[in-house]
């Protein structure tokens, strides 16, 4: 079942090897964790629903908990305390885009405002319900997770928008295809969030964003209905699917969408490699992208990723050997892991490990084989799990991302890494900060960082942290001209950070369309746009 106040399912989990406990405690000192609140004490406190009975709506305080909040830190902190602030008033679980429009009209007519909710994955505040007089209606898709057309001619599928990850490769796998976008969220972010939030898969090299794999669909307004039709490509005008993409539930509910598939690869493999030092790292994969090698991924940790994740694997003595055969191969201290996906038909693949192997060795680049790889491969959407074993030990961890063009690649990392660590210095706590390259392109690349921190001695000092972290981190993005978010959108924690990005234009063409497709505000308000 899934977890109403932490990630995933309550089946699954991650522990921390000793040895990692003790490289946080050397690191960071001892933590004492924060004390959680049960859902029974969570429930008490949710208030009456202010919306009118009605069988498409839940009211009860549990649908309305596991509702309330996304997955970002200060969102984990509110589901831990119990401190939740606004919940929404009620849930609907529309099963087709008459009852999605019939919900917007209801919305209308009574003056309430909706929250479109797809897994509620979000990093950046944008499903959180905040203050407001009018009754409070989360609309979740969940139940608009049906394949409704499949189109072999075109490798065209149209699919409701709340399909999760899991749920659609289930629907593509039995007609021979995928459609690659892997999200680290995979197991429970869905079709339609990731069309609303720009998202970005594992595996963009390949596949593209969804920006790429967005071809068309049905997206009920406010105004009626918005039907974009699918053409391979068209020169007639700016392309309405770009309004849609990025419009974080503020122009109107995305009830199917069509997306470009491909056809399942005859093979697939990760193979990990290690590099000297980041600058080599950076110029090999820098090479390969701007080459187009034929490759699915490139996910290049910092040494400082590196050195963690060798500690957090565990496996001590398996480690230690794999250190000393990298060490006598000259990848020592400062080196830098780098893990290639390598996806297609055999002939593909083969000749993508061949040219691969080939520039790496340029940049003195050591192979390990196939062991690392099929690890990472096993657990790659199993590593959200590592942060509740984290917050039982004490420490709270978070993510950021951004990307840069290549010159800016280094300074920035180096910069918001320091930025971090140093952030808690008046309260002499240290940080954990690393990062890695995860989105590559020829002009410039993602650029992903963790950090990690003891929780403070109450909730508000840990969010007090948080806040000062984000900002210093939010403030070396901005000062290297990067954008505020690569792949987790803007929500609320971003907000006041878009107009820095869009420019005095451009806030104003998204405040028009805004408007235009909810002149009254009602469409999850206070996201995106602050209002
Ligand atoms: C552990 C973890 C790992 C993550 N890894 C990645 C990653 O690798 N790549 C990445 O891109 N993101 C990642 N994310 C962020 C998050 O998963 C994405 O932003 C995802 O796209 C959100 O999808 P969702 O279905 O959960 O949307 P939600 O969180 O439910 O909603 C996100 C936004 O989209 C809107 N929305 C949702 N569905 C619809 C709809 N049908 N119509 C209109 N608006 C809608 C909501 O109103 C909201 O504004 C990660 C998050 C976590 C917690």
């Amino acid at each position: 079942m899934r977890q109403w106040n932490s990630w995933g399912d309550s089946a699954t989990s991650m522990a921390i090897a000793p040895t990692a406990q003790e490289f946080l405690q050397q690191l960071l000192g001892v933590a004492t964790p924060l004390p959680d609140a049960t859902l029974e004490e969570v429930k008490a406190r949710v208030p009456a629903s202010r919306l009118p009975s009605n069988p498409m709506i839940h009211t009860d305080a549990e649908t309305r908990i596991r509702h309330a909040r996304g997955q970002s830190l200060p969102d984990w902190l509110a589901m831990r305390s119990g401190e939740f602030g606004v919940f929404p008033d009620g849930v609907a679980f529309p099963t087709s885009s008459a009852e999605v429009a019939e919900l917007l009209a209801l919305a209308r007519k009574e003056n309430w405002t909706v929250i479109p909710y797809g897994g509620g994955t979000s990093v950046v505040g944008h499903i959180n319900p905040l203050e407001d007089a009018r009754p409070i209606l989360t609309l979740s898709l969940a139940r608009l997770n049906h394949l409704i057309r499949m189109d072999h001619s075109a490798q065209l599928a149209t699919i409701g928008a709340g399909v999760c990850g899991p749920e659609l490769e289930a629907l593509l796998k039995p007609h021979g295809y995928t459609l690659g976008h892997f999200p680290q969220s995979f197991e429970l972010s869905t079709l339609g969030g990731w069309i609303a939030s720009r998202s970005s898969g594992q595996q963009s090299l390949q596949y593209g964003r969804i920006e790429q794999l967005f071809a068309g669909g049905k997206i009920e307004t406010l105004n009626g209905t918005l039907d974009i039709p699918t053409m391979p490509a068209s020169s007639a005008g700016p392309d309405i699917r770009e309004l849609i993409m990025g419009s974080e539930g503020r122009f109107g509910v995305i009830t199917e969408a069509i997306v470009r598939v491909s056809r399942l690869p005859e093979r697939e493999e990760f193979r990990v490699y290690f590099l000297p030092d980041f600058a080599s790292a950076e110029a090999a994969v820098r090479e390969i992208a701007q080459q187009k090698l034929p490759v699915s991924m490139l996910r290049v940790s910092n040494a400082e990723e590196t050195r963690t994740q060798l500690i957090l694997a565990g496996h001590k003595l398996a480690i230690a050997g794999l250190e000393k055969m990298l060490r006598w191969r000259g990848a020592a201290d400062g080196k830098c892991m780098l893990t290639v996906g390598f996806t297609g038909s055999q002939g593909k693949v083969r000749y993508a490990i061949t040219e691969i192997n080939r520039v790496l060795k340029q940049y003195d680049a050591v192979a390990t084989g196939r062991t690392l790889g099929n690890r990472w491969q096993a657990n790659r959407f199993r590593a959200p799990y590592l942060r509740e074993a984290l917050w039982k030990l004490g420490y709270a961890v978070d993510t950021l991302e951004t990307a840069v063009d290549w010159p800016r690649v280094t300074s920035y990392t180096r910069d918001v890494e320091l930025a971090l660590r140093t952030a808690l210095t008046a309260e002499a706590e240290p940080v954990l900060a690393f990062s890695h390259l995860s989105h590559l392109y020829a002009q410039g690349s993602s650029i992903y960082t963790t950090y990690v921190f003891r929780v403070g001695k109450d909730y508000a000092e840990t969010l007090a942290r948080w806040h000062r972290l984000k900002a210093s981190a939010s403030k070396e993005i901005l000062k290297h001209g990067g954008t505020i978010s690569h792949q987790h959108g803007v929500g609320r924690d971003h907000a006041a950070y878009l107009p820095a990005e869009k420019g005095e234009q451009g806030m104003a063409v998204l405040r028009a369309l805004a408007q235009h497709f909810d002149p009254d505000g009602r469409l999850n308000p206070g996201k995106l746009l602050l209002d």
